[in-house]
C-alpha cells in the first residue's frame, strides 16, 4: 500500500514540473521572439538609394558607388546603369 502512495506522489510531482516547465517557456517565447525580432531589426537598419539612371531604390550595402569630382556620391543598381548613365 505505501508504494502505491509514493508512486502517486512522484507522479505528482512530475506532472506539477513539468507544467511548470511549459508555462516557463511560454512565457519566455512572448517574452524573446527569436526570429521575429531579428527580422525587423535588419530592416530598419537597412537604407534605401535611388539608382541615378533608372530611379529603382536598392539596398545601401548593395549599391553601386560613383564619387564625382565635386565630392558627391552617386548610387546605381547595377554596373550596367553605371556605365548608361551620362552627367
Ligand atoms: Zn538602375
Amino acid at each position: 500500500m505505501l508504494k502505491i502512495i509514493f508512486l502517486i506522489i512522484v507522479l505528482f510531482i512530475f506532472i506539477t514540473v513539468y507544467s511548470f516547465k511549459k508555462k516557463i517557456d511560454g512565457i519566455l517565447d512572448t517574452l524573446f521572439p527569436k526570429q521575429n525580432s531579428q527580422n525587423s531589426k535588419n530592416g530598419e537598419l537597412e537604407e534605401l538609394v535611388r539608382c541615378e539612371n533608372c530611379g529603382t531604390y536598392i539596398p545601401k550595402s548593395s549599391a553601386v558607388k560613383k564619387i564625382r569630382i565635386r565630392g558627391d556620391v552617386l548610387y546605381f543598381c547595377s554596373q550596367k546603369c553605371k556605365k548608361e548613365y551620362k552627367g
